[in-house]
């Protein structure tokens, strides 16, 4: 069963102002549907064809680069697509507050390190969220398409959070002021989706 890519949920310019409309398309039919494509080459007749993305990742033989690159942008991306929206964000309460709090002391300082670690990251690569067992959160940053859930990457845990930092996801909008995407993205985080993903996570 191959991989495909999901669908959005929403319009490609329902996140206008903060990510525009030719930038979301190019970025989902281009490069997601690129690492999708070039994931289902990579393992196509291999012993992981047919496991699920999770458990590709979190085993991955780290050579591999092809499924490393190609697995790593599939699933970042489909994390990517799915904690930002429109509308109907929430707000950041419950569980999932409370592990805020715990770990960083207020919901603003997590907003600090989150951008941080995005703004920071040089060249191309992620920012997340992880959840650790027991319920602890951490942020984090990798390189290139890396994953927590790849041995010996990031913070690991499990991501709930991520924003890409790579330029194809701000250049045409926002050209080199990357901290200015940064921002809008805080402003577009569907904190239902994270909340869930945090409770489902542990
Ligand atoms: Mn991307």
């Amino acid at each position: 069963m191959a991989f495909t890519l999901p669908e959005l949920g929403y319009a490609y310019d329902a996140l206008e102002p903060a990510i525009d409309a030719r930038t979301m398309e190019i970025h989902h039919t281009k490069h997601h549907q690129g690492y999708t494509n070039k994931l289902n080459a990579a393992i196509e007749g291999t012993n992981l064809a047919g496991k699920s993305i999770e458990d590709i990742l979190s085993s991955l033989d780290m050579t591999n680069t092809a499924v490393r690159n190609n697995g790593g942008g599939y699933y970042n991306h489909c994390l990517y697509w799915q904690v930002i929206a429109p509308n109907d964000r929430g707000r950041l309460s419950g569980p999932l507050r409370e592990a805020i709090d715990s770990a960083f002391g207020s919901v603003d300082s997590f907003k600090e390190h989150f951008a941080a670690a995005a703004k920071t990251r040089f060249g191309s690569g992620w920012a997340f969220l992880c959840v650790h067992e027991g319920g602890k959160v951490e942020v984090c940053s990798t390189p290139n398409q890396d994953n927590p859930l790849m041995p010996g990457v990031g913070c690991g845990g499990t991501p709930i959070l991520g924003i890409d930092v790579w330029e194809h996801a701000y250049y045409l909008n926002y050209q080199n002021r990357r901290p200015d995407y940064v921002s809008a993205f805080m402003g577009i985080i569907n904190w239902n989706v994270v909340e869930q993903k945090y409770e489902a996570a542990l």
